[in-house]
């Protein structure tokens, strides 16, 4: 996304909006909404979307209304055209009241910030107005049996039949493709080297014939995702983004976007049934000063709180960078393997600190909270390889931001 142009708002001009939105916040957000999220009413949008209540529908369409499912994106496209200033004191006023993210969908975290770059004008009106109402809700088909770490040797083909493209293959670990609408796929459309230079990037509306899912179930004992099938499905044309042969870059402009969203992951999920320093003080308790009395947990612990308190530190220093327009590219390449990490370290403090009780997701005798932590550290497992595995964001890493050389794989 091309970043807005940069004019400073006065003090003045954004304690206003901070009381203009407070205020909206206060007469729109029902008290309902203003409760932790749980994962059941998480609302995705799409064309099968349901509200898991009245208040919440009546939350998201006020939100929908005013542009606030996409604060940043252009007024035209449905978003609220908020400078990127505004966007943060409108989220500082969500955390503030509580409020619950509006919508979650791919298509706002994915692939609406890569059409904004590289979409054709009428792409961009038909499908970044869908993804801000939350009428369509879109699925990611990258990778392939054989093609994660190494994406470019994707095989799933798209053969061009004059108005139309006819594709064939599959797509592997789609997350809730069975839920999904369209899915944005990454197709071979040349057989040239390197494999990057024949990848080409198309739009799929999942209800065409010749698509189908099969869930794949998970370790938690969830389907988070699918295997996806294409067989001879009729694309159009203009169903392709950016140049034919050119997908390489909309695919690496996308995997910004992920990466950024896999960084912030965790404030998205559901709120756990206790915050980490109560759960380690219902587990081992503390001293009259307050200190925990398992001494190395209260080590561990307090070496954990001041990576994640340096991490979000690192996050304020790219936005102001970014404000300035003086990001050093070095840093945001560090954000997706240091934020997931940490992530998964908070998670082994957890299960460490519940001891017996973190031993199963279904004991009946351990509380329904506790369980769902448990199955929390199960799932984030998954936080170091989805949108490019740590052992390949290391060599990312190693080769753009220290200058070494390596192998790059999903980059
Ligand atoms: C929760 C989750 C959601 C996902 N959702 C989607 C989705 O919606 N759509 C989609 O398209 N994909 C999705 N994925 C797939 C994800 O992008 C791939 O799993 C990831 O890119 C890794 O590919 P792979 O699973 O094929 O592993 P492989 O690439 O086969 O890697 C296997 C192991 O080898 C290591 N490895 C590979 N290459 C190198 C190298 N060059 N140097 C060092 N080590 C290497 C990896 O780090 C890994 O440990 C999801 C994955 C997860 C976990």
């Amino acid at each position: 996304m091309s970043q807005p142009e940069s004019h400073p708002l006065s003090k003045e001009a954004l304690a206003e909006f901070r009381a203009d939105v407070a205020n909206w916040l206060e007469a729109n957000c029902p008290l309902s909404q203003r409760q932790p999220i749980v994962r059941e009413e998480q609302i995705w949008g799409g064309r099968r979307r349901v509200f898991p209540s009245s208040d919440a529908q009546q939350w998201f369409e006020a939100c929908r209304d005013r542009g606030f499912t996409a604060p940043e994106w252009p007024v035209e496209y449905g978003g609220a055209g908020l400078d990127p200033e505004e966007a943060k004191v409108l989220k500082q006023e969500m955390t503030r009241l509580g409020c619950r993210p509006p919508l979650y969908c791919q298509g706002l975290w994915m692939l609406g910030p890569a059409l904004l770059v590289y979409g054709n004008e009428a792409q961009k009106r038909e499908h970044l107005t869908a993804i801000c109402r939350g009428e369509i809700r879109w699925a990611q088909g990258y990778s392939e049996p054989s093609a994660g770490s190494d994406l470019a040797n994707l095989k799933t083909k798209a053969e061009d039949c004059g108005d139309h493209f006819l594709v064939n293959g599959t797509k592997i670990w789609t997350t809730k493709a069975d839920e999904a609408d369209w899915i944005f796929c990454l197709v071979r459309t040349s057989d040239v080297t390197p494999k990057q230079a024949g990848i080409s990037f198309l739009l799929i509306d999942m209800a065409t014939e010749g698509v189908s899912t099969s869930p794949i179930p998970l370790i938690s004992g969830e389907s988070e995702f699918c295997q996806t099938f294409f067989d001879n499905v009729k694309v159009p044309k203009t169903n392709l983004v950016g140049e034919l042969n050119g997908g390489w870059a909309v695919a690496k402009e996308l995997l910004k976007h992920e990466r950024k969203m896999m960084s912030a992951f965790e404030g998205m999920l559901e709120k756990p049934a206790m915050e980490l320093l109560e759960l380690a003080d219902y587990a081992v308790g503390s001293d009259a000063q307050g200190r925990l009395n398992d001494a190395e947990l209260r080590s561990d612990m307090s070496r954990h709180l001041m990576r994640e308190a340096a991490l979000g530190q690192l996050g304020e220093r790219i936005y102001w960078q970014g404000k300035a327009k003086q990001v050093d590219p070095r840093l945001p390449l560090l954000m997706k393997h240091l934020g997931t990490s940490e992530a998964q370290a908070k998670d082994e403090l957890i299960l460490r600190a519940l001891g017996d009780e973190g031993l199963s997701m279904e004991d009946p005798n351990v509380s329904p909270g506790l369980r769902k932590m448990v199955k929390q550290w199960a799932f984030n497992k998954s936080l170091t390889i989805a949108g490019g595995t740590s052992e390949v964001q290391l060599n990312i890493i190693a080769k753009r931001a220290l200058g070494m050389p390596s192998g790059e794989g999903k980059s």
